[in-house]
């Protein structure tokens, strides 16, 4: 039951939503006791999409040697998107030869077929059989631009990749992953002029945060400050680009006043969704080297739901939550293994929000010196 209180709190910064409390559980979040990436889009396009991972050939400049050779701490060898399809897999996409950005030729290259990075059979399934269709029989979906850093590579490479994507009459708009200090004048102008050029088509840019905590991000190797974050988002929003912020929760040494207080600086941001994850440890990276020593210990499925229970009531209710476990790769986990069955997971975190009566919103504070934005998520098509 949404109480006067939260209506008040949606009411406060004119967020667009019905008046009546029972219109803002059914119309705007379809049930649930948070604004689900589904409800936005049924509300936006009367419709769920799928989102379809796809590996561009990126690197990152924490893998290639720019900042590090080594990786986030807690980086799969996938760049955090082991679940990707080479782009040239799009369904849609036609017979263009796959290729990829070499940094350290700095040019593309064909990619081998052994390169791509591709672990989900069914994936691969419903790409085949989408391909032996007509495009007007593929179901919409977003291009996700997932693996490693999507804008780290020269201009006319991006140009080419997005344009691939979004030429493409399956594609209703993509998403493109990326750090914050790598969005250059350059790439802004270039996403600028790709929302003008698609007009019926959407961009979001998603950004990597994970903490607010400096010493945190210096332990995962996150190699940048988090001034940079807030800088690349005020300046995607300039662009009425939609960003979307990645968080962490479960990182070592964070309690849950420390994860509120990221999701405090997110409030105070003009963000427009956010995923909330769990830590996973995955193999072959430094992370399962700290965790096998006994460094630190992974989050247990109840104190998971508590924090994230938490940082779902302080979190602004305008913010369309993307994310609220995580995809570790099967095959790659090694803790948290409860995190393996998300149906479990989702269920209890409903049936605990229920009984608490937890919802987004309930204990959000507009922070002294925030931002003025409205709305978060700027004219969508
Ligand atoms: S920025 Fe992303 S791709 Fe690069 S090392 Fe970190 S998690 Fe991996």
């Amino acid at each position: 039951m949404i109480c006067t209180e939260m209506r008040e709190r949606l009411e406060i910064k004119n967020f667009q939503y019905h008046s009546s409390e029972s219109s803002i559980l059914s119309d705007k979040w379809h049930g649930k006791p948070y604004y689900s990436l589904n409800a936005y889009l049924k509300n936006t396009y009367g419709k769920r999409i799928k989102k379809i991972s796809i590996n561009g050939g990126f690197t990152c400049p924490n893998r290639d040697g720019t900042l590090d050779t080594r990786g986030c701490i807690f980086c799969s060898a996938g760049g955090s998107g082991d679940f990707a399809i080479p782009w040239t897999s799009m369904p849609g996409a036609g017979n263009a030869a796959p290729h990829f950005f070499d940094t350290s030729q700095q040019t593309c290259i064909p990619m081998k077929p052994e390169s791509s990075i591709v672990h989900s059979v069914d994936k691969l399934d419903k790409v085949k059989k989408a391909k032996q269709n007509t495009d007007e029989t593929i179901d919409p979906y977003i291009a996700y631009f997932q693996a490693y850093t999507c804008t780290y590579a020269p201009v006319p490479y991006l140009n080419r990749l997005y344009r691939h994507a979004l030429d493409n009459p399956a594609v209703m708009g993509i998403s493109i992953a990326t750090r914050p200090d790598c969005l250059p004048e350059d790439v802004l102008s270039l996403l600028s002029r790709l929302k003008e050029n698609y007009p019926g088509k959407f961009i979001w840019v998603e950004l990597g945060l994970q903490t607010i905590h400096e010493q945190t991000a210096r332990y995962i190797r996150r190699g940048y400050p988090s001034g940079c974050f807030s800088h690349g988002v005020k300046q995607l929003h300039q662009q009425n680009i939609p960003v979307i912020a990645h968080v962490i929760l479960g990182l070592p040494g964070e309690n849950k006043d420390m994860m509120l207080q990221t999701i405090d600086y997110i409030n105070s941001l003009p963000v427009a969704g956010i995923k909330l994850q769990l830590l996973h440890v995955l193999k072959g990276t430094d992370l399962a080297k700290n965790y096998h020593t006994g460094e630190f210990s992974v989050l247990s499925m109840d104190d998971y739901l508590t924090i994230l229970i938490a940082c779902i009531c302080r979190l602004s209710p305008d913010i369309v939550i993307h994310r609220l476990t995580g995809d570790g790769p099967k095959e790659l986990l090694i803790a948290p293994l409860w995190s393996r069955d998300k149906k479990r997971v989702l269920n209890g975190l409903h049936k605990r929000m229920e009984l608490e009566n937890a919802y987004q919103g309930k204990n959000y504070k507009i922070q002294k010196g925030t931002i003025s934005h409205e709305p978060r998520t700027p004219n969508p098509i």
